[in-house]
């Protein structure tokens, strides 16, 4: 694997493998495009991996949404065991690929997040629950930034996904430097600070409080609280608002040596950002020139102004 590439785990179908229960694939030219250029992917298929064969016969998800068992549709046939037995062993050899991320196939009864339940006759109920190998992906790999293939049709909830997985890379890198002082944790918060003031005020001042809190509580403990409301908090969708509070905070930075006409031009720019006339790169574009310019030293580190890679053509959606 490349120094910098990330590693996801994903859905060997979406990568092209003929897996399907029928024999094909559905290959996601976006992952394999755009995303693969930056990742090194660890394909996975439960379904054919734990010994279900391809071709063969369609299961769905039936019973209550807590536990539902996999059902072979035309047989009646349970496969729960058989699935879940292999679903075990698979997560625990993940647990030390240090994936920066998992993209699962939607609908699929073994990997959607959302999949249909059926009632324990095979009939539609209005239910859902994640797929057998999704759900115990989760349970035990909570961190993990996950997606379905179809969040990527929508441009925000893609650029969100993308935001996370590269944030959970940087910090999957950061906690590989041991010994880890208060003041790295710090740095590494200072340089997330308007990215995850994008995504939550609340969090950030949450975060703030508690790398700063005294009395200190035991570095691993601060590290596994930090971790857990950081990535949390990156779940949540940034807006329009609250990018326009983020730009307005960093504007603050440069206020007082900024020219009168270069300040009049960025607060235009944030304006018509605010009121749905140019897109977030415009203000960002801006305030990454300035901060160049003037050397301005916490905004040269802000992630949030230097983000993913530009080919991945992120910042427009919004
Ligand atoms: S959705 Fe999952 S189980 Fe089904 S073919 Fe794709 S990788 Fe295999």
């Amino acid at each position: 694997m490349g120094e910098n590439k990330l590693c996801i785990g994903i859905s060997a179908c979406l990568l092209g493998e003929k897996v399907r229960y029928d024999g094909d694939h559905a290959r996601d030219r976006y992952v394999t495009d755009v995303l693969g250029k930056f990742a090194d992917f660890v394909p996975i298929c439960p379904e054919t991996e734990c010994g279900l064969g391809i071709p063969r016969e369609p299961i769905q998800l039936r019973g209550n949404t807590r536990s539902p068992r996999v059902i072979v549709i035309s047989t009646g046939k349970d496969v729960t065991d058989k699935l879940k037995i292999w679903t075990q062993q698979k997560i625990s050899n993940l647990q030390t690929e240090n994936l920066s991320a998992f993209i699962f196939k939607s609908k699929s009864p073994s990997c959607g997040l959302s999949v249909d339940v059926f009632g324990t006759d095979g009939k539609p109920k209005p239910k859902k629950s994640p797929g057998i190998f999704a759900r115990e992906f989760m349970n035990r790999l909570p961190d993990v930034p996950v997606e379905e293939e179809r969040a990527f049709y929508d441009e925000r909830s893609r650029e969100r996904f993308i935001s996370r997985i590269f944030t959970h890379q940087r910090w999957l890198s950061f906690k590989s430097k041991k010994p880890i002082t208060r003041s790295d944790l710090e740095q590494f918060h200072n340089n997330h600070e308007l990215l995850i003031m994008a995504h939550s005020e609340v969090a950030r001042k949450k975060l703030t409080k508690l790398i700063t809190q005294e009395p200190a509580v035991p570095p691993c403990e601060l590290l596994h609280t930090y971790e857990v409301h950081l990535f949390k908090a990156l779940t949540l969708l940034p807006t329009v608002k609250k990018h326009t509070r983020t730009l307005k905070y960093a504007l603050k930075r440069l206020a007082k040596i900024l020219e009168p006409a270069e300040k009049r031009e960025i607060l235009n720019i944030i304006e018509n950002f605010s009121n749905g006339l140019l897109p977030i790169i415009m203000p960002l574009s801006v305030l990454r020139y300035l901060a160049s310019k003037y050397q301005e030293p916490m905004l040269l580190k802000q992630i949030y102004l230097w983000p993913d890679p530009v080919e991945l053509k992120l910042k427009y959606s919004i």
